[in-house]
Parts: C-alpha cells; sequence; structure tokens
C-alpha cells in the first residue's frame, strides 16, 4: 500500500498528461510558455480570484507574497506554529521574525482568539495555514486584521479545492499561496506553486518579482528572485485539473469511510460545517504513537506525522520565541499521525488500515448495523 498512490493516478490519466507534456516538448517554449498563462487563467476562475502568478514552488510562493507587500527586516508575522517548514522561513529568509501563536487543538489550525494579543507596533501580516486541507478560521482573522491595518496571507499549500462559507481557499483573504509539491491534492511532477490576490497591484508586485524584478526586459525595478514555474509542470497540473473535482470527490469518500469505522473508537481533527476539507492529510489523534506506527508498519501500512515538532521548536527557530510558547502545538506534536489517503485508495484498503488500527488499540470494528446508522 503506498501513503499517496501517484502511479494510480498517473495510470488513470495518462493520456491528457502525455499528450500535455508533448504539446510543450512540440512547441519548444519551456519557460513562459502558453500553458503557463492558460493555467493561471483556469485557477484564477477557479478559485474567483483576480488574478493567479505561478511561481517556482509554495516556498516561492509565501516569499514572494511577503516580498510583495514589503516586509523587511525587524517587521513580525504572526502566524502558527504546527505546520511544514517552509510557513516560517519565508519570513526568516526575510529578516522579519515569526510570531507564533497557539492552535486549536481540535482543527490543529491557528486559534484566531489568541492572534490579536501577539499584535505589536511592528507586526504587519498574518499568515495562517489551512492545515490537512480544512481552511483556517479566515473570517476571524480578517476581522483582526482588518482592525489593526494588517495584510493576511493564507498559505493554503494544502488546501486547494476547499471551500470556506461559499468561497474557495486561496480566495479568502488579501494572498493565498498553494503548492503543486507531487503529493499535494493538486500536484505536479517536481516544483510548482501558485499565488492568488484580487489586489492589482500585488499581482503587479507579484508578477515582476518572480522574474527577478523586472518591469520590462533588463530593468530591474525591485529585487526579485527566479522564481517561475516551468511550462511542463503547468502543463500537468492542466492535465490533472479534469478529473480533480473527481478525485475530491474520492478523497471525500475514503474520509467519509474512515470517519465512520473510527466513530467513537479514535480521535481525529475536527471538521467544521461551514468548511470542507480537500484531506491532503486524513490524520487521527491518539496516545502510543510509535508503537501504533510500528504494528501498522508490519501490516505493510504506511503512516506519517505531520509534524513531529512544533516549528517554534525547531533549533534553527528556537531563538526567535520561548519553548514553552506555545503548549497545545507541543501536545498535538506528539499525538497526531496521517493514514494512507488519496482517490485511488479503494475501500478494501480502507478497512483494512482501519481494522488494523482498531485492532491495535484494543477496539472492535464496527458492525454492519453501527456503519448504516453512522453514515451520513
Ligand atoms: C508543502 C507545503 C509548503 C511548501 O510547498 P513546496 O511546494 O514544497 O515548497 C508550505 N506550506 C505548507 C503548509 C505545506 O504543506
Amino acid at each position: 500500500m503506498e501513503f499517496i498512490d501517484l502511479k494510480a493516478q498517473y495510470q488513470a490519466m495518462r493520456e491528457g498528461i502525455d499528450a500535455r507534456i508533448h504539446a510543450v516538448l512540440d512547441h519548444g517554449q519551456y519557460i513562459m510558455g502558453p500553458e503557463v498563462a492558460e493555467l493561471e487563467e483556469r485557477l484564477a476562475a477557479y478559485t474567483g480570484a483576480r488574478h493567479c502568478i505561478t511561481v517556482a514552488s509554495g516556498t516561492e510562493a509565501l516569499l514572494i507574497s511577503l516580498m510583495a507587500i514589503g516586509i523587511k527586516p525587524g517587521d513580525e508575522v504572526i502566524t502558527t506554529p504546527f505546520s511544514f517548514i517552509a510557513t516560517a522561513e519565508a519570513i526568516v529568509l526575510l529578516g522579519a521574525r515569526p510570531v507564533f501563536a497557539d492552535i486549536d487543538p481540535a482543527t490543529c489550525n491557528i486559534d484566531p482568539g489568541l492572534v490579536e494579543a501577539k499584535i505589536t507596533a511592528r507586526t504587519r501580516a498574518i499568515m495562517p495555514v489551512s492545515l490537512y486541507g480544512q481552511p483556517a478560521d479566515m473570517d476571524e482573522i480578517n476581522g483582526i486584521a482588518s482592525r489593526h491595518g494588517l495584510t493576511v496571507i493564507e498559505d493554503a499549500a494544502q488546501s486547494f479545492g476547499a471551500t470556506y462559507r461559499g468561497k474557495k481557499s486561496c480566495n479568502l483573504s488579501a494572498i493565498g499561496c498553494t503548492s503543486f509539491f507531487p503529493s499535494k491534492p493538486l500536484g505536479c511532477y517536481g516544483d510548482g506553486g501558485a499565488i492568488f490576490t484580487s489586489d492589482d497591484d500585488f499581482a503587479r508586485a507579484m508578477r515582476e518579482i518572480r522574474v527577478h524584478g523586472q518591469s520590462r526586459r533588463y530593468v530591474h525595478t525591485r529585487i526579485g528572485v527566479g522564481g517561475r514555474m516551468d511550462t511542463l509542470q503547468c502543463a500537468v497540473v492542466l492535465a490533472k485539473l479534469e478529473r480533480f473535482e473527481w478525485e475530491l470527490g474520492q478523497r471525500a469518500k475514503v474520509a467519509a469511510r474512515y470517519d465512520a469505522l473510527f466513530s467513537g473508537r479514535l480521535g481525529k481533527i475536527g471538521r467544521t460545517r461551514d468548511r470542507s476539507s480537500v484531506y491532503a492529510q486524513y490524520t487521527v489523534v491518539l496516545d502510543e504513537r510509535e508503537r501504533l506506527q510500528a504494528v501498522l508498519h508490519a501490516a505493510g501500512i504506511p503512516t506519517a506525522v505531520h509534524y513531529p515538532v512544533p516549528m517554534h521548536m525547531q533549533p534553527a527557530y528556537a531563538s526567535y520565541t520561548e519553548p514553552d510558547a506555545c503548549p497545545v502545538a507541543l501536545d498535538m506534536a506528539g499525538k497526531v499521525m496521517s493514514l494512507p489517503m488519496g482517490p485511488y485508495l479503494d475501500p478494501a484498503a480502507t478497512t483494512h488500515v482501519a481494522a488494523t488500527l482498531l485492532a491495535a488499540i484494543g477496539e472492535q470494528m464496527p458492525s454492519r448495523g453501527d456503519l448504516l446508522a453512522s453514515s451520513p
């Protein structure tokens, strides 16, 4: 069993992906070819944001966004301690300081009730992460930001396609950033990412920063980076978009099946009715994680931990805050475990994972009657 089965996905979409790749090989415009603009138009329309700017990776999306809003040394950006390191990395690369506000243990997303107390005269932005594919509490965060004149950047690297109160993730705040890393819900075959905004000035700045700060060829109006997403990767995402909604439906079915099998027997990441998750991860919450990972591994079931150490306790980031600053994140880091997930995971495999895990914690599998009663 694979943790995320990218080979099955390729087999399912092989013709479309191959055709798109060959079209690029035939026209030969490997950098900023026509597929780049085509993808940007499709993704902007999908999210409802006015602009989409494709970039070299999710990390680059965060960095270019912070550069575009003018983050400089000494500035502070409030973010969650419980994310992939790229979230805090983009902040410190610009000489700014990440200020960590602890998470809500139910969802593992930043707790908006803890954000306002972290605001100082130096605060410039808030960067929530829509972890595991479920949007953060964006309305509450936008409200705080507008009261204090701050910019909100959603790190939506795991949540492209999710909805929140009728809107799409990536279009829930001034700026949204996503990643097309192969194992993300919408992945390419290398590195790639995208920024979304409806602000024309931010969009222009982002487009310039992406190409070394050029406003015209060899006219460098600002400091930039080499941050383009290449045409071949855009072509892969275009091909994968054809089945994306179907895939999200399949992910939701796998999650619903896990939910029914675990119901009342095992803790899991809580979900809120006003938003949907794209299940970048299906994550359970338990004690004795190491033992259970070993039991599953022995049964041929891969698992992963997102994330074993909160960012504020990583060696390179320890100087930015006190180690006991975010006790909830530290507690959850010891308890979360992600299970195999993906649109091509069949029901029998899902049942095998659940049966193995429940047996290992001494719980019975639900009966057929229980399953029918708990199905939505
Ligand atoms: C994957 C990820 C990133 C980085 O994306 P890359 O494309 O790998 O650079 C940033 N933030 C979060 C929350 C992620 O999951």
